[in-house]
């Protein structure tokens, strides 16, 4: 069941998450995992799943999240399992047609559904699931809600098909994982894209995979917090990664450049804000006004601003 707080702040999040999810699941059965699941190597023992830079639709069945793996001298770790249960499955498939090493490891980088939803095929594949210390709380209060979600939107089969599954291991700040002469480090983040960001950085190549901290193409989506997201931006940049693969844009951007976009927007919406907030403008015309200078540089802009800037408010508003 739902455990919103009573708070306003915290109804209104609950609010834009309830449009986050009618707006992102329409995904029919009949869809569901056809064709190979390409993986892509993106450095040495690294490879990336590109998601659709797009809504969740019956064409692309909740396949719009960057996912992949790392594979070290005896284990693989899979660092997000997709939008639907479907979609990992085929992911697994795609993995085995790779490497037959076995999936130590699943790393969630935070709770949405097309990030998480395919976790029960590698739970079932015997693979360990780690998430962010936060992580749990966020699938019990939020799960069945994303669930009922799905459900009003496609029906109860296939709704019922995804077993909300939480990590078996948390991590409270930091972690290693060795994967046999390969470490990836696993990095919790404050609340910033949501409260339960976590990163993966696979040292031998010097790749990070960022989950929803970075954002590029498909406008960033704001269900945490803007000025903590902008705050953890020079930590984020310190990362001495030479690559970044981002939760949705393509599956290879070299780094820190990957962060000037979602900066520049999140900057420009926090500023917009602020001054709509300083001269008594209504949250309903901000909404609709606020980081209009970046329109035309996002894919799914009129989709998601208007969200974030409502979400922007209701945080600013309190400074
Ligand atoms: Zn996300």
């Amino acid at each position: 069941m739902l455990n919103f707080a009573p708070a306003f702040k915290d109804a209104f999040r609950a609010l834009c998450l309830a449009t986050f999810c009618a707006l992102g699941f329409a995904l029919p059965p009949a869809e569901a995992a056809s064709g190979a699941f390409a993986f892509s190597q993106v450095a040495p023992g690294v490879y990336v799943h590109h998601g659709e830079v797009a809504e969740t639709s019956p064409a692309n069945r909740g396949d719009i999240a960057n996912i992949g793996f790392v594979v070290g001298d005896e284990a693989v770790a899979m660092i997000d399992s997709g939008g639907s249960a479907a979609v990992g499955e085929a992911a697994l498939e795609g993995l085995r047609a790779i490497t037959n090493k076995p999936v130590r490891y699943l790393v969630n980088t935070h709770m949405h559904p097309d990030h998480i939803f395919g976790n029960q095929a590698f739970k079932a594949a015997g693979a360990g699931l780690i998430g962010h210390r936060r992580l749990p709380a966020a699938l019990t209060a939020r799960g069945e809600f994303y669930k009922q979600s799905m459900r009003d939107q496609l029906g109860a089969e296939l709704a019922d098909a995804v077993v909300i599954t939480p990590p078996d291991e948390t991590v409270d700040s930091e972690r290693m994982i060795d994967l046999g002469g390969r470490e990836l480090t696993l990095k919790a983040w404050s609340t910033a894209h949501t409260d339960n960001d976590l990163t993966v950085y696979d040292q031998r190549t010097r790749t990070l995979f960022a989950g929803d901290l970075v954002f590029l193409d498909h406008l960033p989506v704001i269900d945490g917090s803007i000025k903590g997201w902008l705050a953890q931006m020079p930590e984020l940049k310190a990362i001495p990664a030479e690559r970044v693969v981002p939760g949705h844009g393509p599956v290879s951007t070299p780094w820190p450049e990957a962060l000037e976009p979602e900066t520049r927007y999140l900057e420009a919406l926090a500023s917009d804000i602020r001054m709509a907030i300083a001269d008594g403008v209504p949250l309903a015309e901000a909404a609709e006004t606020a980081g209009r200078s970046e329109a035309d540089k996002w894919q799914l802009f009129d989709t998601y601003n208007a969200r974030n800037a409502t979400a922007a408010y209701a945080e600013l508003e309190w400074e």
